[in-house]
């Protein structure tokens, strides 16, 4: 079982609630007890989708999601109503009680980074619900902030941006972040969470499997 206590320690320090799964079905099945008739918002987060987490949850909440409100990663420029669906489905989870997504990169001193594109995960994990949860494999863990950075830049966005057949350096040759200026740049800002924000309880779910990008 790899050791998350260092990264555990520094996170319960600051305030994060913290919860250590050795598999990500276990960490299902306590999601599953702990959020009941609740409204609940996913950020994209291939983590969740790689644990069928939309489809535990949906048996006892209500649930949003803009992933599965239109064919989210085939997409075409033309498909105007998969996008106001998609946009529709964004707003929506934007005011749930409960928001789940994964984190790029987590430094074992307990600060999160995510970079996004339209901007929705960054927003609600800084404000606006009762509870955010970052659900985060061990592969997303790193030694330092710097590591963090360089991961969510250099690893999680070029993966994302080659899933979604983005038309970027990254996504077409080498797997490596060369601060494109490409029109589909999918990089658009990037969010350190050093604290748990004021207002949103946070709970950290960190699972002994390698998961999402
Ligand atoms: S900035 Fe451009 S090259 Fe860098 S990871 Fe994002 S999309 Fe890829």
């Amino acid at each position: 079982m790899t050791d998350f206590s260092k990264v555990s320690s520094a996170l319960e320090k600051k305030g994060f609630k913290v919860s250590v799964f050795s598999s990500g079905s276990d960490a299902v099945s306590y999601l599953s007890e702990t959020i009941r008739e609740k409204t609940v918002g996913f950020g994209g987060t291939k983590t969740a989708e790689e644990l069928g987490l939309y489809e535990t949850l949906d048996k006892f909440n209500y649930m949003v999601w803009h992933w599965k409100a239109a064919d989210y990663e085939n997409l075409t420029p033309e498909d105007t109503a998969g996008k106001k669906k998609i946009h529709e489905a964004r707003n929506a989870a934007m005011h749930t009680d409960v928001y789940i997504c994964s984190a790029n990169a987590l430094s074992e001193d307990g600060v999160i980074v995510n970079i996004d594109g339209a901007g929705n995960r960054l927003s609600s994990t800084l404000w606006g619900h009762k509870k955010v949860i970052f659900i985060i494999g061990r592969n997303k863990i790193v030694p330092t902030y710097e590591d963090a950075v360089w991961r969510a830049r250099n690893v999680a966005a070029p993966l994302r941006a080659r899933s979604l057949h983005k038309n970027t350096p990254c996504a077409k040759g080498e797997l490596k972040c060369c601060d494109c200026s490409s029109p589909e740049r999918i990089c658009r800002g990037m969010a350190t969470i050093w604290y748990p924000m004021q207002k949103q309880e946070f709970e950290i779910v960190l699972i002994d499997e390698d998961l999402g990008m």
